[in-house]
């Protein structure tokens, strides 16, 4: 049987027919409805491979390097990293700063709270309704999104940095496995039907596994059939 990897999502994943939210797609509730998307994220996967899983889990690893499209409060200049936790209970556009250590500090200065990254992962703390709404709102904000972005424009917003940043990615999106050259599928007189060549699955795997192990050290590889 052949075994297959999870691959770069490149585009909103769409739940299936038979789930929870028929039809509908994952990345809307990122950052209207947090919850759930931690939920999901959360969830311990109950196939060997949980697609769905793995794409939120993805998710979350890209909005790492997502770009902000809003500028600094402080200098005016650079894309906003950071927003300011003000006395554990506030969030506002007008405490946000870049990755400048000047800007930091001086966001910072004076305050009580704590200094927060924008990236999803960010998000998940932020558990009671009122506060994590604020959040969702900051981060449309940041990224010029609205409530009723598409599910394309929310991923891209999401994922365009890290796409940047990984150009070698783009050859790990879902897509199926090419064969190494050189292999050849070759025909026995006596049964028609093609044999492989011995271990030619197993290869194929462990050269990708070795490839996205490589490109996304610590990222889970595992099988599915
Ligand atoms: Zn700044």
């Amino acid at each position: 049987m052949e075994k297959k990897v999870f691959g770069v999502p490149s585009g909103p994943y769409q739940f299936q027919e038979s789930s929870r939210f028929p039809g509908g797609y994952v990345e809307p509730f990122i950052l209207n409805s947090s919850n759930i998307f931690f939920e999901l994220e959360d969830k311990r996967p109950h196939r060997e491979v949980d697609i769905l899983n793995e794409h939120c889990k993805f998710l979350l690893k890209a909005s790492r390097s997502m770009e902000t499209r809003k500028l600094c409060s402080i200098c005016g200049e650079a894309p906003v990293k950071f927003f300011f936790f003000l006395n554990y209970s506030i969030i506002s556009k007008n405490l946000t700063c870049c990755g400048s250590e000047y800007c930091r500090q001086q966001l910072v200065l004076g305050r009580v709270g704590g200094l927060r990254a924008f990236h999803l992962e960010s998000l998940r703390s932020f558990k009671k309704v009122k506060i994590r709404r604020d959040a969702e709102a900051l981060f449309r904000w940041a990224l010029k999104l609205k409530k009723s972005s598409s599910p394309e424009e929310i991923f891209k917003a999401l994922t365009s940095g890290y796409f940047k940043k990984n150009p070698l990615a783009t050859e790990l999106i879902e897509k199926p496995i090419k064969k190494p050259e050189g292999e050849k599928v070759e025909k026995n007189e006596k049964n028609p039907l093609p044999i492989r060549p011995r271990n030619c699955s197993s290869a194929r795997r462990r050269i990708t596994a070795e490839k996205q192990l490589e490109m996304f050290p610590g990222t889970k590889i595992r099988p599915r059939d």
